[in-house]
């Protein structure tokens, strides 16, 4: 197994907190993956050093001033094409915004009985926004809806998209190929969850990019910029309140781009007045099963063991106390070829650097065992295996192979987790159902927390 295979089979779950029911936030991948683009792509710096670092752009627009309003916490997705939104709302379901998407435009559809019904507004595409400022009667209400409750606006580039010529005094250009580029975070007054990055970093674009220009003496932030042959060109801008048209940021990309979803997260949290947001302390765990398990030429060796260990060792310089959580499977050590059997024993030499959970002694789902007293022991073979090689037990936590007997609920399984290892806490994806995954969420069940 690949360290890159194994990468592809982290799984996270969500704070321990037993009372914080609800499912761990896709930000919290986000931010994972955003650390490890960061570290992973900051190492090739030096092919961009003929293009000169951009100067760092000082804030233009004002802080955010937050809104005591009561508007429902509704996220209002605009789009003439309801699938153009795809993207965007399963991102926005995702981070578990409530959200209404429009695509018959009626001033009526703003309200809820009188009530104000959104605190944020998106157009899924340009395309959008150029047509729907169109419908005259509804795009002037829908201005005025944001003019009275001082609420920003969204726009996001899709990939196949027009060009944006309906806000004023902003023009856009297309390019599409662009590849690798430097990238640049300027410190806009939106950044809450995003970090300005004072140095450039080296991103890799798989697809094209709409670059934002803006008229010389309108009031902007350029956010985000990006290499374009060897020139500094804007892909995320911020055009600060104007007389006629409320605060507006527009993304020259989707949501595809990872840091693009850190700066819509942002940019609802500026544009909502405050109203949408999620807390910015994040728990995070990353799981690795599956050690010990696997047919020869699937497993890990000794440099993979090395990687994790040196990517923990660049983690904890940003989360104190990070580690990866490794379920095992005790029977099958030293079933891989050679340079696995090494790699098993070279991770037990280096098990402190990791914390363990039993993940059943053969990897046999626990719906095969019918009662307690057979998988009771069957799990007690493992612990056997972990407390013979001294391994540092993660307390309270462990993954079912398959995640079978978590949902729907096989006894068996809880009461032998709680007897033999304490188990209180573990995660599955299958609840409710395994699709959209966007809608997954956690459970109690005898008082247990269920994450996915
Ligand atoms: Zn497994």
């Amino acid at each position: 197994m690949t360290m890159s295979s194994i990468l592809r089979k982290f799984r996270r779950v969500a704070s321990l907190r037993r009372t914080l029911f609800i499912l761990i936030s896709i930000s919290v991948l986000l931010v994972v993956h955003f650390h490890y683009k960061l570290f992973n792509e900051s190492n090739s710096l030096s092919q961009y050093k003929s293009v000169q670092p951009y100067a760092q752009l000082s804030r233009q627009c004002p802080s955010i001033i937050k809104s005591s309003e009561k508007l429902k916490r509704n996220v209002l997705l605009l789009s003439i094409d309801r699938s153009r939104c795809d993207k965007i709302r399963n991102f926005i379901e995702t981070v578990k915004y409530e959200f209404i998407q429009v695509s018959k435009f009626d001033e009526n559809s703003l309200f809820d009985h009188d009530f104000p019904q959104f605190a944020s507004v998106i157009f899924c595409s340009f395309q959008d926004h150029n047509e729907i400022s169109t419908y005259q009667s509804f795009y002037a209400a829908l201005q005025s809806y944001q003019s009275k409750h001082s609420i920003g606006k969204i726009i996001i580039a899709n990939q196949t998209d027009e060009r944006l010529y309906s806000i004023p005094h902003v023009t856009t250009s297309y390019t599409e190929e662009i590849g690798e580029a430097s990238f640049l975070i300027h410190d806009s007054s939106l950044l809450r969850i995003t970090k300005a990055h004072k140095e450039h970093f080296a991103l890799s674009f798989h697809k094209g990019n709409f670059q934002i220009d803006v008229e010389d003496g309108v009031s902007h932030e350029k956010v985000t910029q990006l290499t374009i042959s060897d020139q500094w060109r804007t892909g995320v801008v911020h055009v600060c309140q104007q007389k006629t048209e409320p605060e507006t940021i527009i993304f020259g990309m989707g949501t595809e781009l990872f840091v693009n979803q850190m700066l819509l997260l942002d940019s609802i949290y500026y544009t909502s007045k405050g109203i949408l947001q999620k807390p910015l302390e994040k728990n995070i765990q990353i799981d690795i099963d599956d050690i010990f398990v696997g047919d020869p030429g699937t497993r890990i060796g000794v440099s993979d063991v090395d990687a994790m260990i040196e990517f923990t060792d660049k983690w904890k310089e940003q989360i104190p106390g990070f580690n990866f959580v490794v379920g095992f499977s005790g029977k099958f050590i030293n079933r891989g070829n050679e340079t696995e059997d090494a790699g098993d024993s070279y991770i037990l030499e280096k098990k402190d650097h990791f914390r363990w959970f039993g993940h059943m002694f053969s990897h046999m789902k626990a719906i095969m065992f019918e009662d307690d007293e057979s998988l009771c022991k069957y799990m007690s073979d493992n612990k056997k295996f972990g407390v013979k090689n001294q391994l540092p037990f993660e307390t309270g936590y462990a993954v079912a192979p398959h995640h079978a007997g978590v949902y729907p609920v096989h006894e068996p399984l809880y009461h032998c987790w709680r007897e033999v290892w304490g188990v209180k806490i573990t995660s599955t994806e299958e609840y409710p159902h395994l699709y959209p995954a966007t809608k997954r969420r956690g459970f109690l069940h005898q008082g247990w927390d269920s994450h996915i």
